[in-house]
């Protein structure tokens, strides 16, 4: 039988591309989305036409009772999952001073939040399917440096490595890795145009990243071959750190 993945946040630019890289690695998948579901149902065809299956999950990352009703379900029908990508992440940026309760609010419940509200149904299942296992977490340079106007990110994102590499110590005897991929600037939606032109020139490499090259660390994760690698953070930023 073919290993499932379920990747959060498959609608994004990064998710989406996760998701299309892991269907080409040979797994099926389980594409997550909170709110355009056609965007869902769209790359689930795609992933059809690579000859894996691929199902469509639909929930709010933040609504614990949600996400565990939606996440027990699909375990009850399918079995649990040989592996999960963290990935759905909001940012909000601001000066700090100017920074709202609902932009430090919204995401630290999305980020961080998200890992327990997702991972906390999945992982006993996990455990006792009695086989290797992958758990993703996909992280930020903001949460291994810092960054400015992003206060609440970094320290969701912070959060989320210490999260990830406490888990990995958690499951490492049981063959579960638990890693984080960290990118730096990567050309999606979320990247705005001068936040972009001000940082180019500190990038080693003299470009964003794209989606495809957080893919190719996440797909690399999932292998048999990397079974000795857990509790790491792989970073995924042009040298930029
Ligand atoms: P996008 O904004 O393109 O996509 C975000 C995804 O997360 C969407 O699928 C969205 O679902 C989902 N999502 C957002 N909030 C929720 C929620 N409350 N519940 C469920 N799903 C939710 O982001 P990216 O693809 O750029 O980012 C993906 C990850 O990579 C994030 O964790 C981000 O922090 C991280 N990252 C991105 C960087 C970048 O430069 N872009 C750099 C470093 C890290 P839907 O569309 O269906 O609403």
């Amino acid at each position: 039988m073919t290993d499932t993945v379920l990747v959060t946040g498959a609608t994004g630019g990064i998710g989406a591309a996760i998701a299309l890289r892991l269907a080409q690695e040979g797994f099926d998948l389980v594409v997550h989305c909170r709110s355009r579901r056609d965007a869902a149902d769209a790359l689930a065809t795609d992933i059809g036409t690579l000859g894996r299956t691929a199902r469509v999950l639909q929930f709010d990352v933040t609504d614990r009772g949600g996400a565990r009703t939606a996440l027990e379900a699909d375990i009850a029908r399918h079995g649990a999952y040989y592996g999960v990508v963290c990935n759905a992440g909001i940012a909000a940026d601001a000066a700090f001073p100017a920074m709202s309760d609902a932009a430090w609010d919204g995401v630290l419940r999305t980020n961080l939040d998200g890992f327990y509200n997702v991972l906390h149904p999945l992982v006993l299942p996990m455990v006792q399917r009695r086989q290797p296992g992958r758990i993703v977490t996909i992280a930020s340079i903001s949460g291994q440096i810092g960054n400015r106007g992003q206060v609440n990110y970094s320290a969701a994102k912070a959060g989320l490595i210490g999260a990830t590499k406490a888990l990995a110590l958690e499951l490492a005897k049981r063959r579960i890795t638990v890693n984080c991929v960290a990118p730096g600037l990567i050309e999606t939606d979320m990247v705005e145009a001068a936040v972009r032109d001000a940082v180019l020139q500190q990038i080693p490499a003299r470009r964003l990243g794209r989606p495809e090259d957080v893919a190719a660390a996440v797909a690399f994760l999932m292998r048999d071959e990397a079974a000795y690698i857990t509790r790491q953070v792989i970073a995924v930023n042009g040298g930029l750190i």
